[in-house]
C-alpha cells in the first residue's frame, strides 16, 4: 500500500498548535486519560493514591479547563490532581501548568537544563504568554522514576528536540492485564546536522530501553505523527469487542519508532551544518 512513512509538517500545524476553541479526550486505558487540542495532547495517569498530569498543552486557562473537564467527564476527581511531568520546556508542554499549581498546589517535574532553556528561549520571543511562569519542584534526569501510589514511571534523558528532554515509561492496565506504555518526549528533530545526530542516538536508547521493559503502548504528545486525533475519536466509540487502538506490541512499537528516523533522515539530507 502507498502509506505515508511520516508527517507532513506545515505552517498550519504550528498555528494550529495555539488554537484553543477545540478539545476532545478519551479514556483509553483504565487508569488513563488523554486529552488534546487540534495538534497537542497530554495525557492523566490515574494512580490509587492521585492523579498525575503528563505534560499541559499550551499556556491558555482553555486547556487547563479542557483538561480539568475531561478528568471529571470520565468520573475522576479533579481534587486529585497531585503531580505535573513534563517531557521539555516547550511552551506546547509546559502549558497550563501555572493554573495547576494554583489551583491545586501540584508537584512539577521537569529536567534542569530544560528549565534554564524553557526560561532562556520562549517558544515565541514577542508573546509573553509562551514565557516561562511557573516553578518546577524537582528537577528529574536520567534513571530517575516518578512514583505516586502505586504507579512508577520511568525517566529517560533524550536530548535532541531540547537540550534536556525526557521520554518516559509507565505501566497502564486494561481489564486487569498490565502494559508498558511509551512516551517519547520531543517529538520533531531540530534543524541542525549535529541536532538530529543528538537526537537519532537519544531515540536508539530509548528504543532499547523500551525493548528491555517491554514496552507494546506507543503513546504520542503531537497528533500529527500517530494519527492521534484519530485514535482519540475511534477510542471514544470503540466496542467492547474491538482492539485498544493504542497496545501495538514489541515489535509494534519499533515500527512506530521509524517515523521519528524518517523525520530526521528528511533534515539530514536537506541540511548544511
Ligand atoms: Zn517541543
Amino acid at each position: 500500500m502507498n502509506l505515508l512513512d511520516k508527517p507532513i509538517i506545515s505552517k498550519e500545524i504550528f498555528k494550529r498548535m495555539e488554537d484553543m476553541s477545540w478539545f476532545i479526550h478519551a479514556r483509553i486505558f483504565d487508569d488513563l486519560l488523554i486529552v488534546a487540542q487540534k495538534e497537542t495532547n497530554c495525557f492523566v495517569l490515574k494512580t490509587d493514591d492521585g492523579l498525575i498530569v503528563i505534560d499541559a498543552i499550551w499556556p491558555s486557562k482553555k486547556a487547563f479547563d479542557a483538561i480539568v473537564n475531561a478528568v471529571e467527564a470520565i468520573g475522576w476527581n479533579s481534587n486529585d490532581i497531585r503531580k505535573l511531568v513534563l517531557t521539555h520546556g516547550h511552551a506546547d508542554h509546559t502549558g497550563c501548568g501555572k493554573w495547576f499549581i494554583e489551583q491545586y498546589g501540584v508537584d512539577t517535574y521537569l529536567s534542569k537544563v530544560d528549565d534554564i532553556f524553557w526560561e532562556k528561549n520562549p517558544v515565541k520571543p514577542n508573546n509573553p504568554e509562551t514565557w516561562k511562569d511557573y516553578d518546577i519542584s524537582f528537577f528529574i534526569k536520567d534513571g530517575d522514576t516518578i512514583t505516586l501510589g502505586d504507579k512508577t514511571i520511568f525517566v529517560f534523558s533524550t536530548p535532541g528536540h531540547t537540550p534536556g528532554g525526557l521520554s518516559y515509561i509507565f505501566p497502564v492496565t486494561e481489564d486487569g492485564n498490565t502494559h508498558m506504555a511509551a512516551l517519547w518526549g520531543g517529538t520533531t528533530p531540530p534543524r541542525s546536522k549535529s541536532g538530529v545526530m543528538q537526537y537519532l542516538k537519544s531515540l536508539d536508547f530509548f528504543v532499547k530501553k523500551a525493548v528491555d521493559m517491554r514496552v507494546d503502548v506507543a503513546l504520542s504528545n503531537h497528533t500529527a505523527v500517530d494519527n492521534g486525533i484519530e485514535r482519540i475519536r475511534y477510542s471514544k466509540a470503540r466496542m467492547s469487542y474491538m482492539p485498544n487502538i493504542y497496545i501495538v506490541g514489541e515489535d509494534g512499537f519499533k515500527t512506530y519508532c521509524k517515523v521519528f528516523k524518517s523525520l530526521s533522515y528528511e533534515i539530514l539530507a536537506n541540511a548544511d551544518t
